[in-house]
């Protein structure tokens, strides 16, 4: 097992004598872009000086500026259905609570669509349950179907990230087949202690067959898998540190390591006491956990949900997030729900605020929101889209791709104030490409976008 709780706390302590020469040849050796390796991790998060904390964050922002540009990817989640037969302590959807439980039908999946595609979404993470009779991976199979032809007045959904349980080689080799996005599973916790017993009488109480489903999916064929814990369930440190060894883990096995890694903090949920649980992560740990996991992984995206609050979701920005959601409902049928007046949700989200609304501030703050989904169209996945990002030409497609998808949201759902702060940055931007043919490519594609095109990538 490559996750071995004796050697991380060993390393942990050991590093919480590290003097702050140490400190500083970590930072120096973030500073090159070239990644850190499990034991310098260790070092940052034993930092405890504000000085120290201070140029954490400039280094975090340095590097997500360098390597992303300032690109920030917006997608929404899609809850299909909220049956399920775990007991996970700290989820809405947990057995033992008496809700509603349902799985869409695929007519509401494609109403759900027509809102999503209404607010200008071309990203989905699809959510689901745990439910191998109510929720079969058939059900998902044609749910993911139904999703990519549901095409409306409004547009289409371009991809679809999954986030449904481990599962069998054999349902990611679907999965695969089904042309998903991204497979995006949270280990919750790495704390075998902690991940038995906040699952207890669980499928998902198996914490090894939890723990090697990325392996799974990998050698089913799925390359871009995005992991993640649910912050709060155990000691911050200890998972950062297993998120590295279980990155490690996976590059050296199949030479590709997280594509994503997504952070949730734990939040109000039904049927659970947030106040059971002991180790609530507070904003200025959770800003220096996600700096230091953008310094470690600086080519692999970060996700922050909307379960955290605009103004901290505005921070985390500047120390690495680079994919956030939008506009969200976490709710089976939410979408349709939402405009009701009602509500099923698996947690409560704080950012309520419209996708547009949220692209304006990102604007003002000199983000660009992009709608992007080339990548997987393209075939540029796994360690194609890995050293593609490591020699950075990937910022030769992303960067104008991001410029022209914004473009045709602003053309598409866009108001007066969305359309005079984005065409201005747009002009700004494209006027900094310094290659004449992506600058061309920039130029032209608009100018079709303005006559009617749509869906054009590099
Ligand atoms: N059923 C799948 C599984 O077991 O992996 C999909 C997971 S669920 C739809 C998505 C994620 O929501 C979970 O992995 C968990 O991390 C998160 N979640 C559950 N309860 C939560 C809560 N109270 N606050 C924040 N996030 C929560």
């Amino acid at each position: 097992m490559f996750i071995d709780h004796n050697y991380i706390t060993d390393l942990l302590d050991e590093a919480s004598r590290a003097s702050s020469q140490e400190i500083a040849e970590v930072l120096e050796k973030a500073r090159q872009h070239k990644g850190l390796s499990h034991r310098d991790v260790a070092i940052l998060l034993q930092i405890d000086s504000e000085d120290q904390v201070r140029e954490l964050f400039q280094v975090a922002d340095d590097i997500k500026k360098s390597i992303y540009g300032n690109r920030v990817v917006v997608f929404a989640p899609l809850y299909v259905s909220n049956f399920c037969v775990n007991n996970c302590t700290y989820c809405g959807y947990q057995r033992k609570n008496n809700i509603v439980r349902r799985k869409l039908t695929f007519d509401e999946i494609r109403e759900e669509v027509r809102l999503l595609t209404r607010m200008g979404h071309k990203r989905i993470a699809l959510e689901a349950g745990e439910d191998p009779v109510n929720c079969d991976i058939d059900y998902i199979l044609k749910a993911i179907e139904t999703i990519y032809n549901a095409e409306n007045s409004f547009g289409k959904i371009r991809r679809i990230n999954v986030n449904i349980a481990a599962t069998s080689v054999e349902n990611y080799r679907k999965l695969k087949e089904a042309q998903i996005g991204t497979y995006i599973l949270f280990q919750e916790t790495y704390h075998r202690p902690t991940y038995e017993k906040v699952h207890p009488n669980s499928v998902k109480g198996d914490y090894e067959y939890h723990t090697f489903a990325f392996d799974r999916a990998m050698e089913a064929g799925l390359d871009d898998v995005g992991g993640g814990v649910l912050f709060g369930l155990a000691d911050p440190k200890f998972e950062v540190m297993a998120l590295m060894l279980h990155n490690e883990h996976l590059e050296q096995k199949f030479g590709v390591g997280f594509h994503t890694i997504s952070v949730p903090r734990i939040k109000k949920a039904e049927g659970m006491d947030i106040s059971n649980f002991p180790h609530l992560v507070s904003d200025e740990m959770f800003k220096r956990v996600i700096a230091i996991i953008r310094l470690a992984v600086p080519f692999t995206g970060i996700i922050l949900s909307t379960r955290e609050a605009p103004e901290l979701r505005r921070e985390a920005l500047k120390y690495g997030v680079s994919q956030i959601s939008a506009g969200s409902c976490t709710g089976v049928g939410g979408y349709k729900e939402s405009e009701q007046g009602v509500s099923t949700a698996q947690f409560d989200v704080a950012d309520h605020r419209t996708p547009s609304e949220i692209l304006k501030e990102l604007i003002k703050d000199g983000h660009i929101p992009s709608y992007c989904t080339a990548c997987y169209r393209q075939g540029r996945t796994g360690d194609r889209f890995m050293s593609l990002a490591k020699s950075g030409q990937i910022q030769n497609v992303c960067g104008p791709n991001a410029l022209v998808t914004l473009m045709e949201y602003i053309l598409d759902y866009g108001d007066q104030e969305l359309s005079d702060l984005g065409e201005q940055l747009i002009v700004n931007e494209t006027a900094k490409i310094k290659r004449n043919d992506i600058q061309g490519w920039v130029l032209n594609s608009i100018s079709k976008l303005k006559s009617g095109e749509r869906d054009l990538y590099l």
